[in-house]
């Protein structure tokens, strides 16, 4: 389904949320229609006039609302967790508007087994990979920080206040300086480590949707293998899997934002306009150059997009015919990155 041009090493599929029931009380008009085998999103603005046409959009994927979590996963996730799994490295983003289901899709309900999101389940994926290898032995670790407004933070540690900095040496590349990193030994021990960081993003603020629809949260799990070769030798791969629950990409000016407000809205829109830009610098090809440098999000990620590296976008999209402006941007950024 997707285009020859696109490069097999970014898929992007979008998901539509049902109608909230606020929506459903206020009859929204539903402006969506998901053609998910052909892969296509259709949609309708409101305010036209007679004549004028339908937008259509086609993406690697697409999934309607009545999609399940495991159909995200099994589609767009599984493969590159396996592929994690065999020592190369993957990002997962969740992008759109505020109130379209990327925490949803990222996180989902804990509590409900059909309800739980790509992160748990990708615990469960690899712990349960981890338990049928025969000859190789294991070690995962975890991080988990939060960027917000161009400050890193780790949500591991209990003086999460401090802003940590980003280094690079030659040997490891970019990293987070004093990140937390966790070493677990099943499922259940690395979903408590993704429960107390979900805990601290939420430490100390009042609003904390506002704080999370501005901030972007990314979950990093490191799976190191090592194997005896042929050769009688210790053999050491290592794969690691990013999963980035970003900010709202709503647009700031519309909401009245002022001063500081004002400030924080640009260095937001900076970061998602920045991956944009990585995307489809890798997307295209023919790119020489990459603008990795333009954000902490996408220097951080640097050696996790592109290259050998998958990566996936899950683009989020509401249904009302409200949110028409914000629903065709979100559209048009996945579209460009494919
Ligand atoms: P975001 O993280 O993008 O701001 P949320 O994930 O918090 O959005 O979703 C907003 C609301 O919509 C939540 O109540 C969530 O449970 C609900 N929701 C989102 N996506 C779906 C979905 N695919 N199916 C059912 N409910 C959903
Ligand atoms: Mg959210």
């Amino acid at each position: 389904m997707s285009s020859g041009k696109s490069c097999e090493c970014v898929r992007v599929v979008v998901r539509c949320r049902p109608f909230t029931r606020r929506e459903e009380r206020a009859e929204c008009e539903n402006i969506l229609e998901a053609d998910d085998r052909l892969g296509q999103i259709t949609i309708r603005n409101p305010k036209a006039q007679p004549d004028e046409p339908l937008k259509v959009f086609t993406f690697d994927s697409v999934f309607g609302w009545k999609s399940k979590q495991s159909d995200i996963y099994d589609d767009a996730v599984r493969p590159l967790v396996d592929s994690v799994l065999q020592g190369f490295n993957g990002t997962i983003f969740a992008y759109g508007q505020t109130g379209t289901g990327k925490t949803f899709t990222m996180q989902g309900v804990s509590a409900d087994p059909e309800n739980r999101g790509v992160i748990p389940n990708s615990f469960q994926h690899i712990f349960t990979q981890i338990s049928r290898s025969q000859n190789q032995k294991y070690l995962v670790r975890s991080s988990y920080l939060e960027i917000y407004q161009e400050d890193i933070r780790d949500l591991l540690c209990k003086d999460n206040n401090k802003k940590l900095e980003l280094k690079e040496n030659p040997d490891y590349g970019v990293y987070v300086k004093d990140l937390s990193s966790v070493v677990t030994k099943n499922a259940t021990e690395i979903e408590h480590v993704m429960n107390i960081g979900n805990q601290s993003r939420t430490v100390g603020f009042t609003n904390m949707n506002e704080r999370s629809s501005r901030s972007h949260a990314i979950f990093v799990v490191t799976v190191e293998c090592s194997e005896v070769g042929p050769d009688g030798e210790d053999h050491i791969r290592v794969g690691k899997l990013n999963m980035v629950d970003l900010a709202g990409s709503e647009r700031q000016s519309k909401t009245g934002a002022k001063g500081i407000r004002l400030k924080e809205a640009a260095k937001i829109n900076l970061s998602l306009s920045a991956l944009g830009n990585v995307i489809s610098a890798l997307v295209d090809g023919r790119s020489t150059h990459v603008p990795y440098r333009d954000s902490k999000l996408t220097r951080l990620l640097q050696d996790s997009l592109g290259g050998n590296a998958k990566t996936v976008m899950i683009a989020t999209v509401g249904p009302s015919h409200k949110s028409f402006d914000e629903s065709l941007a979100t559209l048009r950024y996945a579209s460009r990155a494919k």
